[in-house]
């Protein structure tokens, strides 16, 4: 250890939850309602599947390192140019490649606060600082704050929109403000892990056209880990700015980071625009009756445009989370000071959900 980098040395391990192995085992109940990462419950399309299996003949030789033919079919579905798309071993590869590719120790990184882990751990990796930025009373992007903290020098601009674990929206003028606020010279990246549970809302910004317009470096980061139910075969990825920022990022990935049988899924997920479309209704039906059930029992809920609610459990959340264990339902506890009772949700099947709403309310009758 003494060996290693200050600043590996402290830094936090990323939380990645348990695994509902574990769950089984420890708590000794048959069913585990796994809603703590954002995971798809309809899955992968059945056209995932069949790619699988045709793939597997293939195991013995390398991936194209280029990841030409799914990079190609993202460039044509989002209308930028072949070279502007990069690829990741889930889109949090990516946001390594960046804080790689561009922190030096002591430059300045503005996040959102309350966040998706990475997007701190990351930059402190690299010693960078880091100026957090967190919502309005409202729990909604607070447009003023994040003018305010970009009115000095800073190299990495992330967040994500919609912004996880908070589920608020930013709006397009929201999102232009932030974007004219920001110094010419840093690096924006807006981070969309979830913008398919959001993108037919008038006021969801069409990010691409915005950034388009701009002279600076900027990355659009996706995900087929969510709306295509592909999170356990890890593709993310890069819409970029141009050329030169895909090139530098190329420097600092490893080389066959996307391997076959992800490359062969995404090919087929990418095709499939049914199950996206049934995933994202699925989610908005749940998600709106999750969120309803919550309401009427008094606990604050922010309006999700993701696929997990945020809500105050009104109790130390590390706690109530232990004790949802018990009835074989993961959650994901929220720790961060003014957040220590806000706890994320995430819609799953209908079973499971109903199942963690029920094993709130027997907790809830055991302590009063
Ligand atoms: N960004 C955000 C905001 C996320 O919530 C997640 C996953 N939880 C990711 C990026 C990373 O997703 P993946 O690596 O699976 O693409």
């Amino acid at each position: 250890q003494r060996l290693a980098r200050p600043d590996a040395r402290v830094l936090g391990v990323y939380n990645s939850g348990l695994s509902a192995d574990a769950v089984r085992e420890k708590y000794g109940v048959e069913h585990v309602a796994k809603l703590a990462s954002n995971e798809n419950p309809l899955g992968a399309s059945p056209q995932v599947t069949r790619a699988l299996i045709a793939e597997a003949s293939g195991s013995a030789i390398y991936p194209d390192s280029a990841s030409r033919a799914v990079r190609q079919k993202i460039a044509s579905a989002t209308g930028v140019g072949l070279e502007q798309v990069v690829m990741g071993n889930g889109s949090e590869e990516i946001l390594q490649m960046l804080c790689t590719a561009f922190l030096n120790p002591g430059d300045r990184v503005v996040t959102l606060i309350p966040s998706f882990g990475l997007h701190e751990i990351f930059p402190r990796m690299m010693g960078a600082e880091i100026t957090m930025v967190g919502v309005d009373a409202q729990r909604q992007f607070d447009v003023a704050a994040w003018e305010q903290a970009l009115s000095t020098p800073v190299k990495l601009v992330i967040f994500s929109n919609p912004s996880n674990p908070v589920g608020c929206m930013l709006n397009r003028e929201g999102f232009q403000r932030i974007i004219d606020a920001a110094p010419q010279d840093c690096v924006l990246v807006i981070d969309e892990a979830y913008y398919e549970y959001c993108e037919s809302d008038l006021d969801y910004p069409d990010s691409l056209r915005v950034l388009a317009q701009q002279t600076r470096p900027w990355i659009v980061l996706r995900t087929l880990s969510k709306a295509y139910g592909l999170a356990g075969l890890r593709i993310g990825y890069g819409l970029a700015s141009d050329v030169e920022l895909v090139n530098l990022l190329d420097r600092v990935r490893t080389p066959f980071n996307i391997n076959r049988s992800a490359q062969a899924a995404a090919l087929a997920a990418l095709e499939d625009k049914a199950h996206v479309a049934a995933s994202m209704e699925f989610v908005s039906q749940q998600r709106a009756i999750i969120s309803a059930t919550l309401r009427e029992k008094g606990y604050e809920v922010v309006p999700s445009h993701a696929n997990f609610v945020f809500f105050d459990c009104q109790r130390p959340s590390v706690e109530l989370a232990e004790q949802l264990l018990t009835y074989g339902v993961i959650v994901k506890p929220w720790r961060e000071p003014g957040y220590a009772r806000w706890i994320r949700v995430s819609v799953g099947s209908e079973h499971d959900n109903q199942l963690f709403l029920r094993s709130l309310e027997l907790i809830s009758m055991q302590a009063n």
